[in-house]
């Protein structure tokens, strides 16, 4: 490939590409895990001109590079432990879900007054109109049921009331389209000094006398539940952080390096470092990607070079470094590295090489690669433009008047054509069609006032998407492709599920009425009607802190 290629490929990648693993990088202190952060926020703003949300638990500052981008605006920083040193499991666990602090009090130093309320990324409201026709909007879920209709004055009975779910990018969040954590080694600590300070998961305490007093206050060690507690916090904070919505590239963490030895005890693991050890060996497997940042030795006696290793290797003292990327191998080389440098000769420039931005080009060089190859060997494939954004039944009247309110389309949010993303809340289950559900109770499950989901029953998560896309939803169902339904069912980024598979051939042509049910074989096990929300729009899960 000339190097004229590859900027082609880069530009084209640009346009189309996101990181969509996770990235972990490990290294020792001092090792440029910050600054290669800062290299991660140059490269979003200068390939996508979007800015990046800095969540800061370490002790220490940071390095120029980060504290210049912030002084222009292009990284925004919260330093979390200002927040309340007590609050270290809420103040994380709302971090990891891409919460934001309402108030900073200094945008340099990413303070924050005590106990300051977190602010989620999608804000949802509830459009509740009133049989008289009323509309009301609340932020609350559980304010549906309060309260009497300001036009008629009636007392709101919720099972009368149609009620439509908006959810819309929060003002001032939106323009934050990726995190960075820094790091997972300190948000262990900051838990387990909490957890020190604390009375839960004591009990072994007072058996070990670990407890030290010293004028009004006590210290106290940690035991090992809640060493353990810590340990499986920190891998919730990562799963957390996958469904940050809106994102361009996938939250970005640090840790320090810790060692263990594996299973057989024969050599040493290189990981990062959590509360203990005992997850040094698996921890890098919840991220995508998992690099390493070093400064090793140069070929001239006396000379350093910083290096960034993007593949597992063994060192000279024979520890094994578990590192990994997704992608490709033929486009990513075994590390990333600056020109060599020492005491005599000072480095011109750093980070050349030694860059996340640099990483992620090679993965996009990977990624536009892997499209040419699919695109040559599949050149009639049906196309991402073929893959419905909303389902429903295949019913031939299913398409519901979604009653829509009057509120602006949800910015970066919508889909081509939809006009934010609606769903209705508490609306009841779709009637399970079956055996011989009729057309005629279709529009039911959307609009129809609803009595209150069954007990038992999940929130409505999987409720069928009713995004009113006039132009499209009426057509869809009456003529389906055959080859195009089965299809259709893969949606991108979503991992395979039972009710994506596709039998194996499809049948023959059924009549109409039939063939729209017909086209989606329910297996087993997986409750019929039900749809996958918009993979782009992910819920963040309620805080369990
Ligand atoms: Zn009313």
């Amino acid at each position: 490939m000339t190097s004229n290629e590859a900027v082609n490929i880069v530009q084209a990648a640009d346009k189309a590409g996101h990181v969509n693993t996770s990235t972990l990088l490990i290294g020792v202190t001092g090792s440029g895990k910050t600054t290669l952060l800062a290299t991660a926020a140059e490269y979003l703003y200068e390939t996508y001109g979007a800015i990046s949300g800095y969540y800061f638990a370490d002790l220490g500052g940071y390095p120029d590079r980060m504290n210049a981008l912030i002084h222009h605006g292009i990284v925004r920083v919260f330093r979390m432990r200002t927040r309340g040193m007590d609050l270290s499991f809420e103040t994380a666990q709302l971090s990891s879900m891409g919460y934001w602090p309402a108030q900073v009090l200094d945008p340099m130093t990413g303070e924050v007054p005590y106990g300051v309320p977190m602010i989620p990324p999608v804000r949802r409201l509830y459009h509740q109109t009133c049989t008289c026709g009323h509309t009301r909007t609340l932020r609350v879920k559980s304010q549906l049921a309060v309260g009497n209709c300001p036009n008629c004055n009636q007392r709101i009975a919720v099972a009368a009331t149609k009620v439509v779910e908006e959810q819309s990018l929060t003002p001032g969040l939106d323009k934050i389209r990726m995190r960075m954590y820094d790091g997972l080694t300190s948000f262990s600590e900051w838990y387990l000094q909490d957890l020190s300070k604390r009375s839960e998961l004591a009990g072994e305490m007072g058996a070990i006398g670990g407890v030290v007093n010293s004028g009004d206050l006590s210290f106290r060690g940690n035991n090992r539940a809640q060493v353990g507690f810590a340990q499986t916090r920190a891998h919730e904070l990562v799963s957390n952080s996958l469904s940050i919505p809106h994102q361009i590239i996938m939250p970005l963490w640090t840790a320090l390096t810790d060692e263990t030895s594996d299973q057989g005890g024969r050599l040493t693991i290189v990981g990062p470092k959590l509360a203990g050890s005992a997850k040094t060996e698996i921890a890098g497997a919840w991220f995508g990607n998992t690099l390493e940042a070093a400064t090793v030795e140069g070929e001239k006696t006396g000379s350093k070079v910083r290096r960034l290793y993007l593949n597992e290797y063994i060192d000279a003292e024979g520890r094994r470094h578990i590192l990994k990327h997704r992608s490709d191998p033929r486009y990513v080389p075994e590390y990333l590295e600056d020109a060599p440098y020492s005491a005599g000769e000072p480095p011109q420039e750093i980070c050349t090489n030694f860059s996340l931005g640099v990483f992620f080009r090679h993965l996009q060089i990977a990624d536009a690669k892997a499209l040419e190859a699919v695109a040559a060997r599949f050149p009639n494939a049906p196309g991402l433009e073929s893959m419905p954004l909303t389902l429903d039944l295949g019913i031939a009247d299913a398409a519901p008047a979604a009653p829509s309110p009057q509120t602006a389309p949800a910015p970066g949010l919508k889909r081509p054509a939809a006009g934010g993303l609606k769903r209705p809340a508490a609306a009841p289950k779709s009637p399970a069609p079956a055996t011989g559900a009729s057309t005629t109770t279709s529009a039911a499950p959307v609009t129809a006032p609803a009595p209150a989901s069954s007990p038992g029953e999940a929130e409505p998560v999987q409720d069928t998407v009713t995004a009113a896309v006039p132009a499209e939803e009426p057509q869809a169902p009456a003529a389906p492709e055959p080859q195009e339904q089965p299809q259709a069912a893969a949606q991108p980024a979503e991992p395979a599920e039972p009710v994506q598979q596709a039998p194996a051939t499809p049948p023959p042509a059924p009549p109409p009425a039939q063939r729209a049910r017909a086209a989606w074989p329910s297996p087993p096990g997986v409750k019929p009607g039900t749809a996958r929300p918009l993979p782009a729009v992910r819920r963040p899960a309620a805080p369990t802190a």
